[in-house]
């Protein structure tokens, strides 16, 4: 069996140029001190624990997990937010964890993201079309005022407002009209990569339709990628490629889209589906239900061996034991319990 990191390899080699982003054996670790005068870590939150995957350009990888699973702290290594505890993230062929931060700032153009928050993100005090325009002007990307002002009324059209709504500020707007401000500032300096980090979690169910489908005719109009982040199976279903599934610092399932919803493998991921609602009431009542208990354990004392043994149905007395990692189970989907693949680390 082949896992993540050495699939990514042979992937990476033999379609290079497919692959956008790679992520190899990436850790976050947040040190935690004693106390208020005390600088020495006293342990670390292991917020992101040896994880690995392949983006291909112009793909969609869905990043799910209930809250604490990794996936925003994730986001944020591969846009070079946090310095990674270890581990690598390239993009588009280029390492960034050992980047200078000159050579960075030129990167960020090609990388940006969307926040989850349309009402906090955006500064209350700028308009609009200076919201989405300030990136050009600190990219340095347009030459005068009548390019400036052509450019955000473009970027107001491409996710659709109207150009006139350039001069309104932020509180002017509904949740969904500032989360496709939001889009535009991210499209503002033509990047090739966006980590969208719950876009739509803050929004009605009705607008939450409205800005995937505006995410995806984008995907389509710039050749963008997504790396799509939610804590919603529901969520990722319509707009993803492929999903990958995060639990206390782990990647515990990777799979094709339609694979993951119809096979799923890992105990968490079957979990995690058994709560998505069907909107068939007979199927609803025919399906297995995975009732998880208890708490996802503290990332600062995760527990031995499997992290999900604690509230895993199936677990049995060698999964304290082991860390299983991830393998590939079958073609193109891999998974990270030893039931499945008899794996581990002791
Ligand atoms: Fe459950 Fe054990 Fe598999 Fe972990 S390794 S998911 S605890 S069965």
């Amino acid at each position: 069996m082949t896992t993540m990191p050495e699939a990514a390899a042979s992937s990476a080699a033999t379609q290079s140029e497919d692959i956008i982003l790679e992520v190899k054996n990436l850790k976050m670790y947040f040190p935690v001190g004693s106390g208020f005068l005390s600088r020495k870590p006293v342990g670390y939150v292991k917020a992101v624990d040896d994880v690995s995957f392949t983006v291909k350009r112009g793909e969609t990888l869905g990043l799910v997990g209930e809250s604490g699973c990794g996936k925003t702290t994730t986001g944020r290594c591969i846009l070079q937010l946090y310095k990674p505890t270890a581990g690598q993230v390239i993009f588009d062929g280029q390492d960034l964890t050992s980047m200078n931060t000159k050579t960075m700032r030129g990167m960020r153009r090609e990388m940006q993201v969307i926040f989850q928050d349309p009402y906090s993100s955006l500064n209350p005090r700028m308009t609009a079309g200076n919201i989405i325009g300030e990136p050009l002007i600190v990219h340095g990307l347009v030459a005068n005022k009548t390019e400036y002002r052509d450019k955000v009324a473009d970027l107001l059209t491409n996710v659709g407002l109207n150009p006139y709504m350039a001069d309104r500020f932020p509180h002017e707007f509904s949740g969904g009209q500032r989360q496709r401000i939001g889009v535009a500032r991210a499209l503002s300096v033509s990047p090739k990569f966006i980590v969208a980090d719950e876009p739509v979690s803050a929004l009605d169910v009705s607008i939450q339709a409205q800005i995937i489908n505006l995410l995806e005719d984008l995907q389509e109009q710039f050749n963008l990628t997504y790396l799509f982040i939610a804590h919603d199976l529901s969520v990722v279903r319509h707009i993803s490629d492929r999903v990958g599934v995060m639990y206390l610092g782990h990647m515990v399932e990777m799979a094709e889209r339609n694979e993951i919803y119809r096979n799923p493998i890992h105990p968490y991921t079957k979990a995690l589906l058994s709560a998505v609602p069907i909107p068939d009431p007979v199927l609803d009542a025919q399906r297995e239900r995975v009732l998880l208990t208890g708490e996802v354990p503290s990332p600062l004392n995760p527990p031995s061996g499997c992290v999900f043994h604690p509230r895993c149905p199936v677990a049995n007395d060698t999964c304290s034991q082991i860390l299983p990692e991830l393998r590939e189970v079958e073609t193109n989907h891999y998974s990270a319990c030893i039931l499945s693949t008899g794996y581990g680390t002791p």
